[in-house]
């Protein structure tokens, strides 16, 4: 019998990039840090040995421009960061020797996949970066964050024709710092989903913008405990019908996999499988505009390379 594979079977109709870059691994963090270059290995490992490699459009890493750095951070807390030396930007953020290269990096790995996808190069894209970014506030990097990677790309999309931007951020901890870069802007709608108490202490419900951005920010706090059944309400009810209200150009998913039960750093109780269908809901609200995730959190090795796994094969559908 003849084996039968290729795009006659429905495989591989969505073209979808991966960008990731040696350059990640240059971002050192201090022993025991959690956000250790380890995590992009295990993600590259599961990549390759599931068979997903040659299903991907890998893409090339160039660094942020510097007008879309601009448009989000303040030129001052930029050229402190770039300053050579190793410190602590906070007790959790470590700047080391090579960090600007691949903070640079992180926010131009989306910005060169919404390139990519307004070629018509790809449709869809997995940024597996760091340092991470939606803590990063315009002046203030924090939670192991330096730039911030989605908001840096949601200007750079505007920039090359994509109007309005969602941003949906389903890591556990709130993005304050997406937040914050468009917290007064009707062009970019900021959709979160997060543990509540929890780190970093914003992403009350009540926050929901602020003069022509209010109504653009979306907060949906959790309490510890909750999974699958809260983020299935969270996304297929609300997610789905603030996109359809809001109409967006693009779609920037801030990827953070902290939120499975098995991560070590928090308390939410999402399965795999409630994984799958946050990522299958958010790609059917955003089936006909580009999408691009990028990576933030999850902190367990096995569990973020398989939940990145799950993300990719939901790209690929
Ligand atoms: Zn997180």
């Amino acid at each position: 019998m003849v084996e039968r594979t290729g795009p006659l079977f429905g495989e591989d109709i969505t073209r979808v990039g991966f960008l990731c870059d040696p350059v990640f691994l240059e971002h050192r963090t201090p022993p025991g840090h959690p956000e250790s270059p380890r995590r992009l290995r295990s993600i590259l490992e599961m990549v390759d040995a599931g068979g997903l490699r040659r299903r991907l459009t890998s893409l090339p890493v160039t660094p942020a421009p510097r007008e879309d750095l601009l448009a989000v951070h303040d030129r001052a807390y930029l050229e402190a960061v770039a300053l050579p030396g190793e410190r602590y930007l906070d007790p959790d953020t470590f700047i080391s020797a090579r960090s600007w290269e691949p903070a640079l990096a992180a926010a131009g790995a989306v910005c060169s996949a919404l390139d990519s996808c307004r070629a018509g190069e790809i449709s869809r894209a997995f940024c597996a970066v760091r340092p991470p970014g939606h803590h990063a506030e315009p002046s203030r990097g924090m939670g192991f964050c330096l730039i911030n990677n989605a908001a840096v790309g949601a200007r750079h999309a505007q920039r090359i024709g994509y109007p309005r931007v969602m941003i949906v951020d389903f890591d556990v901890h709130h993005g304050n710092g997406t937040q914050a870069a468009f917290y007064d802007d009707e062009t970019v709608f900021y959709f979160s989903t997060h543990e509540y108490p929890h780190y970093p202490g914003t992403g009350a419900a009540g926050e929901r913008g602020t003069g022509k951005g209010a109504g653009f920010t979306r907060n949906i706090p959790l309490r510890a405990g909750s999974g699958d059944a809260e983020m299935h309400h969270s996304y297929h009810e609300i997610f789905r019908a603030e996109t359809a209200a809001f109409r967006p150009n693009c779609c920037i998913v801030s990827a953070g996999y902290d939120l499975h039960e098995g991560d070590p750093l928090a308390d939410l109780a999402v399965s795999d499988q409630g994984v799958r269908e946050i990522v299958r809901t958010i790609v059917s609200a955003c089936a006909d505009i580009p999408l691009v995730c990028t990576l933030e959190g999850g902190y367990h090795l096995a569990t973020l390379a398989r939940c990145v796994g799950i993300t990719l094969e939901e790209l690929l559908r």
